[in-house]
């Protein structure tokens, strides 16, 4: 919509005016890492950080929430849990942005989840340009996610002593003329920008071996690959590659009761296609038993079943996964074999 430059002190001041009207999220400190998490005073921020353990999903997916919570009294009475506060997420990167999109298409389309849309109708996201690669784990410049053009009300791009802030929805332009003191940008903060996005590009390298439009049927060639048993043998079914995931959104649902048998709560909570009991049914029965099973269908979800039901690849190339699985199973690995497989055979 338009372009505009804020000092880095006129940041700051613009997330603390943030904090009085908004619950404000954004990349923090922790133990050694970063995280997404609420922050009380500007100077928590680190809008530098390379990537997060969890990524900022988690405020428009919880790890845990409750639907309603119940009575089993005078006919049954439901009542609906506290509204979730206008929330600005801050710092988020375009991988994360480009799975927020997929997160926003897949529930509200068909079942529409009324919980995910309300909390994200009060959501504003100002994400942040990514000027080099988090680590030697990412490969967004693969999966096409190293920018974006879409998905944001305020995309900022580091600048050195400012940031060139891109206003991408009327929201973000009202909270920039609320709560920011920018001024527009002129020619010469245009040719900054432009000297700063192309200088970005040869730091980050392609890390599969062939064009990621080829990811479907490189996939789907390898359906019958020995690949997957021999994956299934190394890994561990601990469930770390997908709880980490910005595109994972697979959730269960229970009933908690408590001691009185009158009042409970239904609550859902995030679940794992890696887990032994995730694909087990009434009797018992388990149709995706095997680990080299639930691998594969793993993949085959992140570059295939995902693309073909929503129009959006289920993997962003954030490397999450790649850094928290102890057996070293990675989607470039995996997407590099199947393809190795391929041309060996052809
Ligand atoms: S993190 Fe690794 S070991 Fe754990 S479930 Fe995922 S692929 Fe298997
Ligand atoms: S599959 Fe791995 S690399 Fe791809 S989006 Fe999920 S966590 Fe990131």
């Amino acid at each position: 919509m338009s372009l505009a430059i804020l000092s880095k002190p006129a940041f700051r001041d613009f997330v603390a005016r943030l904090l009085a009207d908004y619950r404000v999220a954004g990349p923090v400190a922790h133990n050694g890492s970063f995280i997404f998490d609420e922050i009380r005073d500007p100077s928590e921020l680190h809008m530098d950080y390379p990537t997060t353990l969890l990524p900022p999903k988690k405020f428009l997916l919880p790890i845990r929430e409750v639907l309603f919570r119940f009575k089993r009294q005078d006919g049954g009475v439901l009542q609906a849990p506290p509204e979730t506060p206008p929330t600005v997420l801050l710092g988020v990167h375009t991988c994360d942005l480009h799975a927020i999109q997929l997160l926003d298409t897949v529930f509200s389309s068909g079942h529409y989840d009324i919980h995910y849309v309300n909390r994200r109708k009060k959501t504003l996201i100002v994400s942040i340009e990514c000027l080099g690669p988090c680590d030697e784990h990412s490969f967004c410049k693969s999966m096409g996610t190293l920018t974006a053009d879409e998905g944001y009300d305020l995309h900022l791009t580091d600048l050195g002593d400012q940031y060139a802030v891109d206003v991408g929805t009327q929201a973000g332009k009202e909270l920039l003329e609320k709560y920011a003191s920018a001024k527009p940008a002129d020619k010469e903060d245009v040719q900054r920008l432009n000297a700063v996005i192309s200088a970005k590009w040869p730091r980050f390298s392609y890390r599969l071996d062939f064009d990621v439009s080829e990811l479907p049927s490189v996939l789907e060639l390898g359906m019958k690959s020995p690949l997957w048993e021999e994956l299934g043998q190394r890994c561990l079914a601990c469930a770390a590659c997908t709880n980490v995931c910005p595109t994972c959104f697979c959730f269960d649902v229970k009933d908690e009761v408590e001691l009185n048998l009158v009042d409970g709560q239904r609550v859902r909570q995030w679940d794992s296609c890696q887990l032994d009991e995730f694909a087990t049914v009434a009797g018992g029965h388990n149709f995706r038993a095997s680990r080299a099973l639930r691998q594969r269908h793993r993949f085959m979800r992140k570059g295939k079943y995902i693309l073909d039901a929503h129009k959006h690849l289920g993997c962003v190339g954030c490397g999450r996964c790649a850094r928290a699985c102890i057996v070293d199973i990675t989607p470039v690995g995996v997407f590099n074999e199947l393809y190795r497989q391929q041309q060996a055979g052809s």
